[in-house]
């Protein structure tokens, strides 16, 4: 399988991607070898608030790529919350329009289950697709919350897409998500309020002293997806984006950031799998009560349970 997947075989990648989701042990055993040939996609995540057009935009920004003879891979993030269920519908529909295409691979995964499950699956399965020969792959998550910031870890680029006429878009970058942004996007360029929005954007950026040292300025690029206008600027920017990470050396310092998360990630789900597989749910709760009505304290309960699992003496 390994080898179908290297040569470029859908099937196989599928078959891997389901391995990823219901993490199977013999994933693993694969992703081992394909990690070696991995490495050579640009991976770009696309993040921002429920209807900001993200999906739109991805869309455009497929065709753009496929004009420009790449073969691009899609992993969307499923929204579980019932306040965003329509985007589900939204990524169908979108997938109808491209999956004709043999040379864009869109897998749609549940964020459901834990945050860091989810940013392990989703590196999972962009090594994959990266092996199997897509470049670049685009990652897509709805909201600017902490599991959005997880999940862009695995990007090299970052675009944040917001809207103009929401407002509460600028504070949600502000909290959470401008230290990861590369790229702003202002999309529905075609309504009013959208070089507001851009304004707002510039003036954030330039109150923020770190951000107006560094080598890389972030871009701010107005897109109209309705009046197909911008597109090839997005793109651009996220070329040029990718070459300024080969040329700083930044690229090896975020995949080296990205290992150093990703093998805390492994080893303490190992320690938790151990844990769980000794200690039955109910001592655990017990524990867990014992500790929050102050009859012992966490330190002696961890020490106690790390012994258990060969961690300490005990
Ligand atoms: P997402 O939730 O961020 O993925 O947003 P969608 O891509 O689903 O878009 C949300 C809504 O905005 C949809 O009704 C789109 O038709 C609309 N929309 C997206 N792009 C544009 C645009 O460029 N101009 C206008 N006027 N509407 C847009």
């Amino acid at each position: 399988m390994v080898e179908r997947l290297l040569n470029g075989d859908r099937r196989a990648l599928a078959r891997m991607v389901t391995l990823i989701e219901s993490e199977s042990p013999q994933a693993h055993q694969y992703l081992a070898e394909l990690h070696r040939a991995a490495g050579r996609a640009h991976i770009v995540g696309f993040t921002g608030s429920p209807g900001a057009g993200k999906s739109t935009l991805v869309t455009h920004v497929v065709r753009e790529l496929r004009r420009r003879e790449r073969k691009v891979g899609v992993v969307a993030i499923d929204p579980t919350s019932p306040f965003t269920g329509g985007a589900i519908l939204g990524d169908r529909i979108r997938m109808m329009e491209l999956s004709g295409d043999s040379n864009v691979f869109i897998r749609s995964m549940a964020s459901r289950g834990s945050l860091g499950g989810l940013a392990s699956s989703t590196r999972d399965v962009v090594r994959a697709m990266d092996a199997a020969g897509y470049d670049p792959i685009i990652v897509e998550t709805v909201g600017t919350g902490q599991a959005e910031v997880e999940v862009m870890r695995a990007a090299q680029t970052v675009l944040v897409v917001s809207a103009p006429g929401m407002g509460d878009d600028i504070q949600a970058i502000k909290a959470g998500i401008l230290e990861i942004a590369d790229i702003f996007v202002v999309s529905k360029a075609d309504k009013p309020g959208a070089d507001q929005t851009v304004a707002e954007l510039s003036m954030m950026l330039s109150l923020d002293g770190k951000r107006r040292k560094a080598a890389w300025r972030i871009p701010i690029v107005k897109t109209s997806a309705l009046k197909d206008q911008g597109i090839t600027q997005v793109v651009d920017a996220m070329q040029q984006h990718r070459e300024y990470l080969n040329e700083s050396g930044m690229l090896m310092q975020r995949a080296q950031r990205q290992v150093r998360s990703e093998l805390q990630a492994l080893i303490v789900h190992t320690v938790m799998d151990t844990l769980k597989a000794k200690v039955s749910e109910e001592e655990w709760n017990a524990l867990v009560e014992d500790v929050a009505r102050r009859e012992r304290d966490p330190y002696t309960v961890a020490d106690e349970l790390e012994a258990r699992i060969g961690l300490k003496a005990e």
